[in-house]
């Protein structure tokens, strides 16, 4: 089998997908790791639907957002590695499922966040329905929120209309952004090596990004601490941690 490195040095058109296993080693747990935010509060709990209806679930929202802003990770070796590929002229983009901001802080530019950013709130209007924001188009830094919360509101509302406030992520039960994800796409067809790092690839539409790019002819790589269900379709598959590989792969 070829290796990685290989891999990396024969592609000029990389596109990196990437997964909340980038993020571990800057200290953001994913999904399983124990103690993670999501074992202390129920990911059920936070569909889109319950968060316009309930206020009680808008507070504990910003509860976990505090504690996730509490400590400002930094991007890690395997974050580095994909903006200096992006530096080189040989990676295309980065495709993420992260809300973390750390492919920015890392120098990478094109940067596809198919599950938005808890970096920024934005209002969803009064009432929206069907999954889908409805807002007047008010967008601030999420500091924005902590503010006002400091400033005694445990609700706020968009200072423009009203409307609910909420992160810039895409909840359970909300509508991917049709624009990202057909930018990610596209990025996935063009590729000639789709390069996925640290995640599952259980959460779908977003892990059909590398059946695209691979149905489309590109080369496919996984980097992943635990085997995926797409390791089968890979043309290299490495179990280990993304740091690590990333870090020692790409040398230039
Ligand atoms: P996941 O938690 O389902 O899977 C993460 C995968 O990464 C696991 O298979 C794990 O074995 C692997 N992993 C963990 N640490 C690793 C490391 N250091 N090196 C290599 N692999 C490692 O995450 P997912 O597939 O990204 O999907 C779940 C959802 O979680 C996404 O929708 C994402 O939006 C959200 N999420 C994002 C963040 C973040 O922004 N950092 C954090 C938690 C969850």
């Amino acid at each position: 089998m070829t290796d990685l490195a290989e891999l990396l040095q024969a592609a000029d058109r990389i596109v990196a997908f990437t997964g909340a296993g980038i993020s571990t080693e800057s200290g953001i747990p994913d999904f399983r790791s124990p103690g993670g935010v999501w074992t202390r509060y129920d990911p059920r709990e936070f569909t889109f639907d319950r968060y316009v209806e309930s206020a009680d679930v808008r507070r504990k929202s910003w509860a976990m957002r505090e504690e996730l802003f509490a400590h400002r990770p930094a991007p890690n070796a395997a974050h580095r590695a994909l903006a200096r590929l992006e530096e080189a002229g040989r990676l295309s983009a980065v495709v993420t499922q992260n809300i973390d901001g750390l492919h920015q802080d890392a120098g990478s530019r094109t940067v596809i966040e198919i599950h938005g950013t808890m970096r920024e709130v934005e209002c969803i209007g009064l009432r929206p329905a069907y999954g889908t924001p409805d807002g007047c188009g008010f967008r601030q830094g999420t500091e924005w929120v902590f503010a006002r919360l400091a400033a005694g509101e445990d609700d706020p509302r968009c200072p423009e209309c009203g409307g609910i406030i909420k992160s810039a992520t895409i909840s359970f039960g909300q509508m991917m952004p049709a624009q990202a994800m057909d930018d990610a796409v596209q990025q996935a067809q063009d590729a000639d090596l789709l390069l996925t790092i640290g995640s599952s690839l259980q959460v779908y539409p977003a892990a059909d990004i590398p059946l695209i790019a691979k149905d489309a002819g590109a080369r496919l790589a996984i980097v992943n601490r635990e085997p995926t269900p797409l390791d089968g379709f890979a043309d290299v598959v490495v179990h280990g941690s993304a740091g690590e590989i990333l870090g020692a792969a790409v040398v230039s």
